[in-house]
């Protein structure tokens, strides 16, 4: 049986483009992610084989412009599609997300941007050397930026730092959590331009894409976590690490008026879960129909317990949903207080959300849908991992909307 469409694109207007890329998200996530996501869980390894098939499917590139020869995806229609990949793989969907960040940033992303004309020629024609690496060699960009301080959460400058030298940049500093260590071909981190003694400034943070080979890069530690496993995110040590020029993934400042000016940028981290979400719910009502493969033919949905729990996680999944769909549809440069509170309340939401309809989908469905032969057990797990995720975990996203909504900008109380 084939999944109906998390968005139907007749009844969320969805544009022919996001159409039909979610089409294809869904069925490459059906017939390819599906059948291989237990043994990445099981083995806490990287979905190489994922990465082949998504690079053979044109996915890599799916937001590199139109122009450099990509798919040339939005926000939305990314975001619509990484859901549907992740409700059939959260661990492949994430990863995959760290990497699309690096041509959605730098691509559509920064062409919203203030630069003066010879900078964003510069920045076209250099991110346009990594993009060819993408979509002719396949090559998989990470995205480290946790440091296990405040910087992740956006609060202090990164503590990882970049030295212009002659040629390029010598970089120096320890990331944690960086997902597709040693498998990634360029680790895309942030870092902070030092300026002499001068104290490190956000103002200075660079986007540099550190070759994986280069010497002074080690990957460190091991990785056996809860959930999303196959991101494998384990840490990263720069040791004098020198990278050329060409790294730079955004020109010096560009960052950080991204990060002020297109905030739901730090939104892609939730498509993910959004999927997870609905992974859940679907599990559920097939387990209660006795539809689920690997499971006896048993119909459980005649037990009002069943049909109220359902009813619960059908209300969880539509309000999320909506709320979602509306914040990734307004997601642009500058946005209004209004937009900024939906943004993170639509973070929440889904972090919070895909979880809460896991766990009651697993007490719903009852002891045997906890065997790790189904995959219900595993998009437990994995959907506890979205709201721990810097900058926006949901701590932060109810510290932020409280804070948010009863001060207007420069109100302080006496
Ligand atoms: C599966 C997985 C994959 C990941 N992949 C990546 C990756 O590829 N790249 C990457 O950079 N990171 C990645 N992360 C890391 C993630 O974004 C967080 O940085 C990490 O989980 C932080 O853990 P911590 O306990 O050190 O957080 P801490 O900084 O110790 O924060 C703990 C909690 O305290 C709260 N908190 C933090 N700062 C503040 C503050 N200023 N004010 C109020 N509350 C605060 C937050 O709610 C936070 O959850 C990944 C995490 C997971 C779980």
């Amino acid at each position: 049986m084939t999944d109906a469409p998390i968005f139907d694109p007749a009844a969320f207007r969805l544009t022919p483009q996001e159409a039909a890329l979610t089409e294809q998200a869904r069925a490459f996530g059906a017939s390819v992610l599906a059948p291989r996501a237990a043994r990445w869980d099981r083995e806490a390894s990287f979905p190489t084989d994922n990465y082949r098939d998504m690079h053979e499917a044109g996915l890599l590139g799916i937001c590199i412009p139109a122009e450099d020869g990509g798919l040339g995806a939005g926000f939305r229609a990314y975001c619509l599609t990484a859901a549907e990949l992740g409700r059939y793989c959260g661990a492949t969907a994430l990863t995959w997300n760290m990497h699309v960040c690096s041509t959605l940033w730098t691509g559509a992303l920064t062409d919203d941007l203030d630069l003066d004309a010879a900078t964003r020629a510069d920045h076209r024609a250099r991110r346009r050397l990594h993009y060819g690496r993408i979509l002719k060699h396949g090559a998989i960009y990470s995205q480290p930026f946790s440091e296990g301080g405040a910087a992740a959460a956006g609060t202090t400058a990164f503590g990882t730092t970049a030295m212009r030298v002659p040629g390029g940049f010598r970089i120096n500093g320890k990331k944690i959590f960086a997902s597709l260590a040693g498998h990634a071909n360029y680790y895309g981190i942030l870092c902070t331009e030092t300026h002499g003694d001068e104290k490190l400034s956000r103002r200075d943070t660079l986007y540099l894409a550190a070759p994986a080979d280069a010497e002074g890069v080690k990957v460190e530690g091991d990785w056996d976590p809860l959930g999303m496993r196959g991101t494998v995110s384990r840490n990263l040590v720069f040791r004098d690490a020198f990278v050329p020029e060409d790294a730079a993934l955004m020109p010096p400042g560009v960052y950080f008026q991204a990060a002020t000016r297109w905030p739901h940028m730090f939104l892609t981290l939730s498509p993910t879960y959004m999927g997870l979400a609905q992974a859940a719910y679907d599990f559920c009502v097939r387990y209660l129909r006795g539809e689920q493969p690997g499971t006896p033919p048993v119909k459980r949905r005649m037990y009002p317990t069943k049909q109220i729990a359902v009813a619960q996680m059908r209300v969880m999944l539509e309000a999320t949903k909506a709320l979602w769909f509306q914040a990734i549809t307004e997601a642009g440069p500058d946005p209004t207080k209004e937009r900024m509170l939906r943004a993170l309340a639509a973070q929440h939401a889904v972090m919070e959300n895909a979880n809460a309809i896991a766990t009651l989908a697993l007490r719903t469905c009852g002891g045997q849908a906890m065997l790790k032969s189904l995959p219900l057990e595993r998009i437990y797990r994995d959907s506890r991992c979205g709201a721990l995720m810097l900058p926006w975990t949901a701590e932060l996203c109810l510290d932020r909307i409280g804070r948010e909504a009863l001060y207007e900008k420069g109100e302080s109380d006496p």
